[in-house]
């Protein structure tokens, strides 16, 4: 690589079994830059051989040096990879921005969220005990908590760095083995952190990398019977595909499938203090969230004062390429331009409210569009219940507390919702009622919090990433029960 190349690796190569290798048909893919449409390079086109490679070097990993170690050990390792991440910060945020498009302070703070989730999973990897149970006379019966063996991770595009942060890392802590199939449109940070995670000791095959294209290398891991577990992050369809296949080998899986998140916004509510959450938690990363507030229900008496305050914030976001760390960059590809153009089109028979700008000189072949934001939108139009994945923001009025909690629970996803007022008893009472994952009051996303249980309910999936109860889901349950007389 050049020296003005920012990719310090070949970026063409899979991991597998502490080795750097092509993938076996020899045959690779494009990344493109989506600020500009230029081609990044090659990536392997790794499949079905190179992902039953991948296994056996897990399996081989959980015989050898890996599956030895102690908890503290590995959590010594994946501390230390979490120190090198910190400090490859700023290589780790420029390919993520030229990978997937998001403004350079963006991908900044998603390397930061990669070193946190490894130390605060590297820190907890001798903290998880299993138990002692009382029972009857002449029995001592306990728990022991076990790692599954191989586990999968395909992890989409989005939050390449986050995603690998919270599941490989809680995967590796609790002693797995782990094989990851990145994105085809996005895996630059997959390899780097794969590079730092050998450099900081990892033994080889705890963690094997094979880039390539879902309908390949992710249907052949999900299908392959070596692989004990799979954690999935993407849309519906492809969970479903990748939960039928875990079904035929009886493996656990961990969906989270994105959402269409609402906050819910009362007359009593510090609107000081939502606005900039209302806005951000649709704007960010272009809208290409799972959990990005794609709704925001407001009553009666602050509508027209919110939807003229985010009107105003709309009108101020400019959207350019990634490297310029403007507030809003590119959609990660034409494709996804045009998906997100299709909801638009969807809502030709509603109010704009306010659109941001693409600045002038974003090159014309970037996947750039203006953030919208509709008014006046019924609970039921399809803008209002279908997951956009673009930067399209749906603003409902409502009346009654009963309302807002009927059009919040009203679409097939449950990830996050949020509730703005100052109201204590309706803070307790509508966490209760509304159906997602993660509720927050007089807040979005607790600013990411890697200690915060998540994961959805209904179509947003099953399962639960981050904090400690990754760790559980990461590992099973043995009983054991000696009797002793
Ligand atoms: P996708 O679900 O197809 O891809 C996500 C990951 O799954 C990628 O690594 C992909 O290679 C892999 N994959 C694809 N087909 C597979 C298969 N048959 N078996 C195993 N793995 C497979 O998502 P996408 O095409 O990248 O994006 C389309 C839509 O998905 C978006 O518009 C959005 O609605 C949704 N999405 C959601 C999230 C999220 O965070 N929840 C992330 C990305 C995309």
């Amino acid at each position: 690589m050049s020296e003005t190349n920012p990719i310090w690796f070949d970026p063409t190569l899979c991991l597998i079994g502490g080795k750097w290798v092509p993938a076996q048909s020899g045959e690779t893919l494009p990344l493109v830059n989506p600020s500009d449409g230029s081609a990044i390079c090659q990536i392997a086109r790794g499949g079905a051989a190179d992902i039953d490679a991948a296994v056996q070097a897990a399996e081989a990993a959980l015989e050898g040096d890996w599956g030895r170690m102690t908890a503290l050990e590995r959590g010594r390792i994946i501390t230390r990879i979490g120190q090198l991440v910190l400090e490859n910060v700023e290589r780790l945020a420029v390919l993520e921005a030229m990978d997937v498009g998001k403004p350079l302070s963006q991908a900044r703070a998603d390397a930061i969220a990669l070193a946190r989730y490894c130390e605060f999973y590297g820190g907890a990897a001798d903290k998880v005990h299993g138990q002692t149970i009382p029972f009857m006379e002449g029995y001592t019966v306990y728990t022991l908590r076990e790692p599954h063996g191989v586990t999968g991770h395909i992890v989409p595009w989005n939050y390449p760095m986050q995603i690998i942060g919270r599941s490989v890392g809680a995967a590796l802590t609790m002693g797995n083995a782990a094989v990851l199939k990145p994105a085809e449109e996005a895996c630059l940070t997959a390899l780097a952190f794969a590079h730092i995670a050998m450099e900081a000791g990892l033994p080889a095959g705890a963690l094997n990398v094979v880039p390539g294209i879902g309908a390949e290398a992710g249907a052949a891991l999900t299908a392959h019977p070596g692989i004990h577990h799979i954690s999935f992050t993407g849309s519906v369809p492809t969970g479903i595909l990748v939960q039928t296949a875990a079904a035929k080998n009886v493996i656990p899986v961990t969906l989270e499938l994105g959402g269409k998140s609402p906050q819910l916004v009362f007359d009593d509510a510090d609107l000081d203090a939502a606005l900039p959450f209302l806005v951000n938690a649709g704007c960010q990363n272009a809208g290409q969230t799972c959990s990005a507030s794609s709704r925001v229900l407001v009553q009666r008496g602050v509508y027209d004062e919110v939807k003229r305050r985010m009107a105003e914030a709309y009108g101020a976001i400019t959207v350019g390429p990634a490297m310029e760390d403007l507030r809003m960059g590119p959609l990660i590809s034409a494709r996804q331009k045009e998906i997100v153009s299709g909801f638009l089109a969807k809502g030709a028979d509603l109010t704009v409210a306010a659109q941001g700008e693409v600045v002038g000189h974003a090159p014309a072949e970037g996947a750039y569009l203006c953030p919208t934001l509709f008014a006046d939108v019924p609970g039921d139009h399809a803008l209002a219940r279908d997951e956009i994945f673009g930067p399209v923001q749906v603003l409902i009025p409502f009346d009654t507390e009963e309302e807002a909690v009927k059009i919040a629970n009203s679409t097939d996803y449950g990830l996050v919702a949020s509730i703005w007022s100052r109201d204590g008893s309706r803070q307790m009472r509508l966490a209760k009622k509304l159906h997602a994952g993660q509720v927050f009051i007089n807040n979005y996303g607790a600013a990411g919090g890697v200690e915060l249980p998540f994961g959805g309910v209904g179509k947003s999936g099953h399962g639960r990433e981050k904090g400690f109860e990754a760790l559980y889901g990461f590992s099973q349950l043995k009983t054991v029960a000696a009797y002793h007389g």
